[in-house]
């Protein structure tokens, strides 16, 4: 695919302020599903705690956060730090994407996907659930994307989500029989058949690496939390499986 605009500062710095605006809308989204709301009524948003509508000054990424000083206008109840983290984060990987691929049909896909990982990894820190809703259509697009748009070969894909997916799976089955418990869930596999498809087969290696790392150093993290259970500790996979396919899609094929 090719690109229409190369990267310069003022398509950087637009990309970083769509992604403010998308990660605010990200993390409205990680709320209402946490919460089990309505993801469009009430349109505006609100007040977690004391339920008021928020003014437009009140709603604008990282700005608000600071004006306001992490606390609610109306009833000072403090606003919680995933806000402005699922901000910044989206911004910058908008506009490193940006910087990778250019003004490009690359970009474009990989902004919505990116937003689609953060989303569901949130989902996944606060509930342990990553939803169908996101995996499995996220699925079904990245073989067209990863083909027409990544450049990635069709026998790739398919055999990326196949062993990416057929993996997880088989994972989940021998932790099961072996531990009696659930150590990965279904929602895992699904991701791997999304990122498997996304990035393809020769990416794999690199994904699962970056996913195991990074989700074994957080899991010292999480069993050193007060109120933790020792080695029966739950981690989320879903995040850090996440961040390996977009470290991958950002700085990828060169490394591997
Ligand atoms: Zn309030």
């Amino acid at each position: 695919m090719p690109t229409i605009l190369p990267a310069s500062p003022t398509f950087l710095a637009l990309a970083g302020l769509l992604g403010l605006a998308l990660g605010s809308f990200a993390s409205c989204a990680v709320y209402r599903y946490v919460a089990e709301l309505s993801m469009l009524k009430p349109l505006r948003s609100f007040c977690p705690k004391c339920g008021a509508s928020l003014a437009w000054w009140e709603n604008i990424p990282i700005l608000s956060f600071i004006i306001l000083r992490g606390k609610c206008h109306h009833c000072k109840a403090p606003i919680s730090l995933r806000y402005p983290l699922i901000e910044l984060l989206m911004a910058a990987w908008t506009a490193a994407v940006a910087w990778r691929y250019g003004f490009s049909a690359q970009w474009l896909a990989l902004t919505a996907f990116g937003l689609l990982f953060i989303v569901a990894s949130f989902i996944d820190f606060a509930i342990f659930i990553l939803p169908d809703l996101l995996t499995l259509p996220g699925a079904v697009l990245a073989f067209p994307v990863a083909v027409w748009v990544l450049g990635v070969s069709w026998e790739m894909s398919l055999l990326g989500a196949a062993i990416g997916a057929g993996l997880f799976w088989t994972i989940q089955i021998l932790y099961r029989a072996i531990r009696k418990q659930e150590g990965l869930g279904l929602g895992d596999v699904k991701l791997m058949l999304l990122i498997g498809a996304l990035t393809g087969a020769k990416a794999l290696p690199l994904v699962i690496t970056v996913g195991a790392f990074s989700g074994l150093a957080a899991s010292v993290v999480y069993m050193l939390r007060p109120g933790a259970n020792g080695l029966k500790t739950r981690i989320p996979f879903g995040p850090f499986l996440s961040l390996g396919a977009m470290l991958y899609l950002l700085f990828g094929r060169g490394l591997v």
